[in-house]
């Protein structure tokens, strides 16, 4: 068993966690940031297909609406090889069978190389350790100790650290430190809702003739979203790639279902909204059980320093990225 000793443990290297450990990092204490995945990122999360196109199958793109973050990005934007662009100003609706066109909006940002990169950037100078997965918590004193595994092997790890940062979807968080957390913390996070997420990604052979970058879908009885990804990336590969996550309700009504099914199922409705046969090359169906969540704590965190136990994420921060991060930020100038 190897042990590391910290100021800060924080559990989640999604975008809350990663803002959170990397201000914490820039006050000079001792900060490790633990995840259970392969790479840093969370639901921001970029895989990379046989031909070498780069997809997002998680979040799609980002908003910058506070002025902090929104000066993060323009300082990403303005690097000589930034790879940051803005995607679009917004996307049309499809409601009742028609798609109807919106007035432009924020910018949404998504980098070309895949969302991916937000959290690979907001990782820089953060101890971060990644196929770690923590399954418990216990208290001596005022001392934390979090045990887990390593990948692969299965390798017993443990951390211990005055401080404890939980950035994981709620249900993930109370079954690794439910017992620890005072009640009215539990019941905020046991009221946390998520809508899942049946998630497509269609390489095809020929582009779709949708004049759009995206569409968002109203009342589908299947689609929740519908983008053409590599309108995000025609200046390195130009093969057409859809990816469609199913709406909420499709996707519980159908969470325990085979991948085949629920790809076809996906990709007829994608057939049908577009009103053409589309030649499929190669599809991949991702699950996300903690899509986004449709009810939050109410707090935009909540922090115990007392105890030295935290929470953030969008449980407490709401639907979109920004939010999630925002909730690092917030929490870090708190407990830091
Ligand atoms: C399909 C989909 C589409 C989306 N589209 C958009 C969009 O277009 N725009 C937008 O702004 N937002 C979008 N979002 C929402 C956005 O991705 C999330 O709100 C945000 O990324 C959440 O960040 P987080 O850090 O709170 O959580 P997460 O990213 O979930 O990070 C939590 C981390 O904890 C790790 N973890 C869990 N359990 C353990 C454990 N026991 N031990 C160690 N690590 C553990 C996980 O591996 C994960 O990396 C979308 C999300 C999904 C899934």
């Amino acid at each position: 068993m190897t042990t590391t000793n910290c100021d800060y443990l924080v559990i989640g290297a999604g975008v809350a966690g990663l803002a959170l450990a990397g201000d914490l990092t820039r006050t000079g204490a001792k900060v490790v940031c633990v995840d259970k995945g392969r790479v840093v990122g969370g639901r921001c999360a970029t895989r990379t297909l046989a031909s070498g196109s780069r997809v997002d199958y998680g979040a799609q793109y980002f908003t910058a609406r506070g002025e902090r973050f929104q000066k993060w990005v323009d300082e990403w934007m303005a690097e000589e090889k930034s790879d940051l662009r803005e995607w679009n100003r917004g996307y049309p609706t499809w409601i009742d069978g028609k798609i109807r066109e919106r007035a432009p909006g924020h910018p949404r940002y998504a980098p070309m190389s895949g969302m991916q990169a937000v959290g690979e950037r907001l990782a820089r100078g953060v101890d971060v350790r990644v196929s770690t997965t923590i399954t418990a918590l216990t208290k001596t004193g005022d001392l934390w100790t979090a045990t887990g595994h390593a990948h692969p092997g299965e390798t017993p790890v443990s951390f211990t650290a005055k401080n404890v940062c939980l950035t994981l979807p709620a249900e993930q968080l109370l079954r690794v430190a439910g017992g620890h957390l005072p009640d009215d913390w539990r019941t905020r996070l046991e009221g946390v809702r998520y809508d899942p997420a049946w998630t497509l990604i269609a390489v095809i052979e020929n582009d779709i003739s949708l004049p759009h970058t995206a569409v968002e879908f109203k009342n589908h009885p299947v689609l929740g979203w519908l983008a053409r990804d590599n309108t995000k990336r025609d200046f390195l590969r130009p093969e057409p790639v859809l990816v469609a996550h199913a709406s909420g309700a499709w996707s519980r009504a159908h969470i325990e279902d085979w991948k085949d099914s629920v790809q076809a199922a996906i990709f007829a409705a994608i057939e049908d909204v577009c009103g053409e046969k589309i030649q499929l090359r190669e599809g991949h169906t991702h699950r996300w059980r903690y899509a986004a969540p449709t009810q939050t704590t109410g707090e935009l965190f909540l922090a115990d320093k007392v105890n030295g136990l935290h929470v953030c994420g969008d449980g407490c921060g709401g639907t979109r990225m920004e939010s999630a991060l925002t909730t690092g930020g917030l929490l870090a100038a708190t407990i830091g």
